[in-house]
């Protein structure tokens, strides 16, 4: 078996809704197709020796042990890579459940569906499946070194893509907020919510923090004194730049033990603590000097105590954790130098920030820390005897953390407070000395060494010993105060046909609030008054660069079939999903064969929709319709027909929709009708005459509404709402040329010339069509689509594209020509192959009081080539 095309889903997607990550693999068996496990020899067996932890998928079993009854009693290899690929994942400590096999209209090629924690390592474990079950078919095994690799590799690709400790503390908790995030391009910033109500951070820092007060933090002499005029207790000490300066400082802070460190320092790199000789204090001088880029270092008096960090948020502190330099402690029996081998297995213990706990490291510090103990790497400690091996504190040395946030004196929490108001920090991390964290910093002669900017929270939400504290919600709760939203109005649209319209529609009606409204549509991305960028953009791509854009304050987006089986919607949820229809259109691309299939595509629209939002019908489409049964939402309905009895069930339920009844565009809702306006007057229904632009309308109407637009603004919206060629450039774009008109549309499937047709029938002259559909549609399609021309047009001008998609020249346009035989044998048509020449005929030929409808394959040319005759 290969793999022939892997997609990476990042959103609600046709396999779910909720599993918003997963990987779809498309997979041929090949020989293996017709096999099933049980008839490959020592499939089982190979299977259960090399990967004994499948024995708890459950499968469809719904007990223990479950797949690997089927794969005993017989199963396609599909389904067992779906398994494995699971596994494996597993295995490398990504929990994952979900999966899905299902087969696809080509013999032997099935999709492969299941879940991921970090995209590159899904596709790494689809790929390591599907090699470790073909080697298991052909040779009864895979070397367990190369599974150990896999696993290995997959740890990797999953450690290279984490997210910093500090960071991963507040996305758990959005997470479990349902605030959405995401990652930026540049310098590991993270966006928390979308468009104008969407908050950044990096790390500990947030948008927020003024660089006023970060710049402040940095430079420890400045905190100082900022502080120590405030009355707060800091260390005495002083700042010296050259050697000769060091006896007059040491004096001047009341003599040894002193300390010594860099002006501009952090990680305690350069620090030399509790110094009590001449000789140690010449050598602390070089060390902070060299670790200083401006050369200076601080001498300041040494404070007894142990080190605490104190968390403050937002003015509150949130949390206390007490330091204690990494050391190790004697059993009588073991050398420190095993002792911190051991120490080193602890799993929790990793290298740099990533862990809960960073490795022991052995190096010149550790040994002269040890020297001033009097041991060294082979002594054997007395039984709960402690040696240290650095003089400060720092996780990132090796320390751990001891949570006090419980012990904290009352009057240290004031202190720290107004210390972190003080030097101007949203967020701060306060460095005390103090022997007593329950006592006043005063009565114990404790002080605040420092103050951090962009503090860790490592310690703070995972310390080793005592209760780890919900920083990331303290933060959240900062960012986003009591109902605060982080999310911005998200209205998505779908449909076969008049997606772009009602798009654009909805985004003009909701423009007349004054918002800011980012949309997508087939025409490029557009914000405020402004395209944004232009070209087909309808996917998740353009719609996270509205649900990025801090300016955009409600996002419509039109959410095409493609993007949406590609890599899923770019939202986990959205406020109001529009279905304006489900026709035969694209089948057979992207195993959508049927046209059920194609609306469970769109039905994703529907099923994103939040439980306070609404879906919104279409009550005249069955398909449509019957997607109310599957919604976790409210619905509403649109319909041409004020008697439909979906319409009339639903509101006498008290429900809500948008009816077309005697001649005006209304919403309903229970026993009351609210007419927005007289289609005749909204230009978009083409003086009334134009059907499926009445039921864009109602849709688009129906959004605003149901998001709380009052119905003046509604009614001012779709009476502005022009379907010019400039403003929506060939959808319904009428031209009078005097004589005769001249109509170009873009319709490019059955449905739409249905629906361009329904207008075409209210023309009282002749009617010439030019007409051409793509090459890419099914035989049968363009079959259709002659049959529609013949009924509408009383004379037809086959064209095809210049893209003919894969179709000979000519194929295209003998297809609709049988088409439109197969209606009407008497027929008025001819085929002009070249759209230009044929568009060219079709408007020399027009009379006076005639219709020429074109549907050409570029818009543009065809409107460029009909001004010109204006
Ligand atoms: P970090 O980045 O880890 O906060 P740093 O390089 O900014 O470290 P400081 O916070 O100034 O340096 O000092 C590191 C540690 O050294 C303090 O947490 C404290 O344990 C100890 N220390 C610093 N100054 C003194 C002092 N005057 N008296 C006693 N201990 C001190
Ligand atoms: P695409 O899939 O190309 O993006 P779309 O769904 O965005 O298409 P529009 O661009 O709005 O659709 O309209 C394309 C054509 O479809 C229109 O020019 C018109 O002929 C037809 N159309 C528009 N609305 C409807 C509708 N509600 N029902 C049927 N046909 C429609
Ligand atoms: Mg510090
Ligand atoms: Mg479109």
């Amino acid at each position: 078996m290969r793999i022939l095309k892997t997609q990476t889903l990042r959103g609600p997607n046709y396999w779910s809704i909720r599993r918003t990550k997963l990987i779809a693999m498309r997979l041929d068996l090949e020989e293996l197709t017709e096999k099933t496990s049980d008839q490959i020899p020592g499939f089982y067996d190979g299977l259960v020796q090399l990967l004994p932890s499948v024995i708890e998928h459950y499968c469809s079993r719904g007990h223990r042990g479950g797949f690997l009854e089927r794969v005993k009693e017989g199963t396609l290899m599909g389904h067992i890579v779906e398994h494995i690929a699971l596994e494996l994942q597993e295995l490398a400590g990504m929990p994952v459940g979900f999966g899905r096999t299902r087969e696809t209209a080509e013999q032997g090629v099935f999709n492969v569906v299941y879940e991921y924690v970090e995209e590159q390592a899904g596709r790494y474990a689809g790929r390591a499946a599907v090699r470790l079950c073909n080697s298991i078919v052909q040779a009864g095994t895979y070397s367990q070194a190369e599974l150990e690799q896999d696993i290995a590799d997959l740890k990797d690709l999953y450690a290279n893509t984490a997210l910093g400790p500090s960071t991963e503390t507040i996305v758990k908790e959005a997470d479990a907020r349902k605030i959405p995030w995401t990652l930026l391009r540049a310098r590991a910033m993270l966006q928390l919510g979308y468009g104008a109500n969407q908050k950044r951070i990096q790390a500990t820092l947030t948008e927020s923090s003024s660089i006023l007060g970060v710049e402040l933090a940095c430079d420890k002499e400045g905190t100082k004194t900022i502080l120590g005029d405030a009355g707060i207790p800091v260390p005495q000490g002083t700042v010296v730049q050259y050697l000769d300066e060091l006896e007059q400082a040491i004096d001047t802070v009341g003599g040894y033990p002193i300390v010594i460190k860099p002006l501009d320092g952090n990680h305690g790199r350069g620090i030399t603590i509790d110094i009590n000789s001449w000789r140690e204090a010449e050598l602390a001088y070089d060390l902070a000097s060299e670790a200083s880029k401006t050369r200076s270092v601080i001498v300041e008096r040494y404070y007894n105590g142990s080190d605490h960090r104190i968390l403050v948020v937002n003015g509150q502190v949130i949390a206390v954790a007490e330091r204690i330099p990494a050391h190790v402690i004697g059993n009588e029996k073991s050398t420190i130098e095993e002792l911190i081998a051991a120490t080193n297995r602890d799993p929790d213990r990793g290298v740099g920030h990533d862990n809960i706990l960073t490795q022991i490291t052995v190096d010149q510090t550790s040994l002269a820390v040890l020297q001033k103990q009097g041991y060294d790497l082979k002594t054997i400690l007395p039984q709960g005897t402690t040696a240290y091996l650095r003089a400060t504190a720092n996780l990132s040395t090796g320390g751990i953390a001891i949570d006090r946030t419980d012990d904290i004196h009352p009057e240290n929490i004031w202190l720290a407070e107004r210390a972190a108001k003080i030097i101007g920090l949203d967020i701060a991390g306060i460095d005390v000395v103090t022997p007593d964290i329950t006592k006043p910093l005063r009565e114990v002669d404790g002080v605040i060494v420092e103050v951090n900017a962009a503090p860790g929270f490592r310690m703070h939400a995972a310390p080793s010993v005592g209760l780890p504290r919900n920083v990331g919600a303290a933060v959240l709760d900062m960012l986003f105060p009591a109902n605060a939203p982080s999310r911005i109005p998200i209205i998505a649209i779908t449909g076969t046909n008049g997606k772009t319209t009602t798009t654009r529609m909805t985004a003009h009606i909701y423009r007349q609030t004054g918002k800011v409204v980012g949309y997508t549509s087939t025409d490029g991305v557009y914000i405020g008054d402004y395209l944004a960028e232009k070209g087909d953009n309808t996917g998740p791509y353009s719609a996270g660069m509205i649900l990025k854009d801090p300016t955009v304050e409600v996002a419509v987006l039109e959410s095409a079939r493609g993007g949406i089986l590609r890599s899923g919607l770019a939202f986990d949820r959205c406020d109001i999903g529009i279905v304006l229809n489900v026709a035969a259109d694209h089948l057979g691309l992207g195993d959508i064969n049927t046209i059920e299939q194609m609306a469970r595509v769109k039905g994703v629209v529907a099923e994103t929709v939040k439980p306070d939002g609404y879906a919104i019908l279409n009550a005249d489409d069955p398909l449509v319709a019957a997607m109310a049964q599957q919604v976790s939402s409210k619905v509403a309905y649109f319909s041409m027909n004020p008697d439909n009895p979906i319409i009339i069930d639903h509101l006498r339920r008290n429900g809500m929709a948008a009816v077309y009844e005697d001649g005006y565009l209304s919403i309903l809702e229970g026993n009351w009708t609210l007419r927005i306006e007289k289609a005749v007057k909204c230009p978009a229904t083409m003086g009334g005459m134009a059907p499926f632009m009445i039921a864009n309308a109602l849709a688009a109407c129906l959004a605003a509404f149901c998001q709380g637009v009052n119905i003046e603004t509604i009614r001012r919206g779709i009476r502005t709402f022009n379907p010019s060629a400039e403003q929506t450039p060939g959808r319904m774009n009428l031209f009078d040329l005097g004589e005769y008109h001249v109509l170009v549309d873009y319709a490019h499937n059955p449905h739409s010339y249905e629906a361009v047709g329904s207008f075409v029938s209210n023309w009282e002259g002749t009617k010439i069509g030019v007409v051409g559909g793509p090459g890419d549609r099914r035989d049968e399609d363009l079959i259709l689509l002659g049959k529609i021309a013949a009924r509408v047009f009383d004379r037809i001008i086959i064209k095809e594209d210049d893209d003919k998609r894969g179709r000979k020249p000519g194929e295209a346009a003998n297809l609709i020509a049988k088409g439109i035989f197969q209606e009407n044998s008497q027929a008025n048509y001819e085929t002009i192959l070249d759209e230009v020449t044929a568009i060219e005929t079709g408007l020399n030929d027009a009379q006076a009081g005639n219709l020429v409808v074109i549907f050409p394959e570029s818009v543009t040319r065809a409107i460029a080539d009909i001004k010109k005759r204006i």
